[in-house]
């Protein structure tokens, strides 16, 4: 897919700024919607109708998902970066607690998720390749994957090459790239100096992984740095042709709000709850065999409700810190989470609203023989 094709989502715009209610009610009485009725749902418009969304969202998701809500934590193996992300805590010009796990802290880290009954893991880092290394990020990994079934990567786009090193060593699994925005104006003004500032190599990661094997990738913006309707419109349609060009990959998507970090960045299009049930909903009934993944950025009471609408991955028992659970801190969180549940509170959370936590939907060593 060409930028100029993710970006020429104007006509969709026009949409949902000219929506009227009866439009709204039209859409939710189809059995599948397209991406026109998927504007009118993000429209304002669309507001007076939030709880039918929600409920049509809802019976989407049982009808694809069951009852089953995947449950996995992230491993923050280093904080090193050498991005100017002017949104994130971990930006080279931040002043905070640099750290980067020895191999023998990683095993202890793995152990210590491990026996809480986690299997799916996702390891993130900074972008810093000169610290950490591909080579240090593949050895990492070979710790990790005996204690885990599934093992994801959050950390700089790769090249296909690279990707493909870790899904044929049965390393990692899945691959989660945010666009952070689609405006790339915007992406541009806000990535300053750094590999980050390659808009196209990072459009174009989700594509690489999948077409190097990797079983699961995910996309998203993070909510808060453009208007969410074209930021909601462009993830769609990325999706959308992802999800044409690589049938066999399992595709998710997440849509992270911004969170208080370090340094004085302010989110200029923040995104209200009531927004955030609309977005997340419509992305159910467009894609309704997508998995959507909610982080502890959102507060518990969003999680609980999110799940019985929409969602079908939450992360419990969070650090943010490069170490925190088993090793003490030594590396300064990305962010402030908000929901600090452990993984048996987040088990009997689930159990509460009458889903079924699942540990292992995926296995790599099954799947690959390896
Ligand atoms: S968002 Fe990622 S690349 Fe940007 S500063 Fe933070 S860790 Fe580095």
């Amino acid at each position: 897919m060409s930028i100029s094709d993710m970006q020429s989502n104007s006509s969709l715009e026009k949409i949902a700024n000219s929506t009227q209610s009866a439009d709204v009610l039209r859409v939710l009485a189809k059995d599948r919607i397209d991406l026109n009725d998927f504007a009118i749902l993000l429209s304002e418009a669309a507001d007076l109708h939030l709880e039918a969304i929600a409920q049509e969202a809802s019976v989407v998701t049982r009808r694809h998902f069951g009852n089953s809500i995947m449950l996995f934590t992230p491993l923050y193996i280093s904080n090193y970066c050498s991005n100017e992300c002017v949104y994130c805590s971990y930006s080279r010009h931040n002043s905070i607690r640099r750290a980067q796990l020895s191999f023998e802290q990683i095993a202890a880290e793995a152990d210590a998720i491990a026996s809480t009954g986690l299997r799916h893991l996702l390891v993130l880092t900074g972008e810093a390749p000169d610290i950490t290394s591909f080579d240090y990020i593949r050895e990492s990994l070979s710790h990790l994957s005996s204690s885990f079934a599934s093992v994801s990567i959050e950390m700089y786009p790769m090249t296909q090459n690279n990707y493909a090193t870790l899904a044929c060593e049965g390393l990692a699994d899945g691959v989660t790239v945010y666009q952070e925005t689609y405006n790339a104006d915007l992406y541009r003004k806000l990535h300053g100096r750094g590999p980050k500032a390659d808009y196209e190599f990072r459009l174009d990661a989700p594509a690489r992984a999948a077409a190097a094997g990797m079983h699961a990738v995910t996309i998203g913006p993070l909510l808060g740095l453009d208007d969410f309707h074209r930021e909601a419109l462009a993830t769609a349609l990325h999706l959308d042709a992802l999800i044409k060009e690589f049938p066999a990959t399992e595709f998710s998507v997440a849509f992270p709000r911004m969170r208080p970090q370090a340094g004085d960045f302010q989110p200029a299009h923040i995104v209200s709850d009531r927004e955030y049930v609309r977005i997340v909903s419509a992305f159910r009934l467009l894609f309704p065999f997508v998995g959507i993944t909610m982080s502890t950025r959102e507060p518990a009471a969003i999680r609980d409700g999110m799940m019985k609408i929409a969602v079908t991955k939450v992360s419990a028992g969070v650090s943010t810190a490069v170490g925190g659970h088993a090793i003490e801190n030594i590396g300064d969180t990305q962010f402030e989470i908000s929901d600090g549940r452990s993984v048996d509170e987040m088990r009997i959370a689930i159990e509460r609203v009458g889903l079924c936590p699942v540990w292992v939907d995926w296995d790599t060593k099954r799947m690959t023989g390896s």
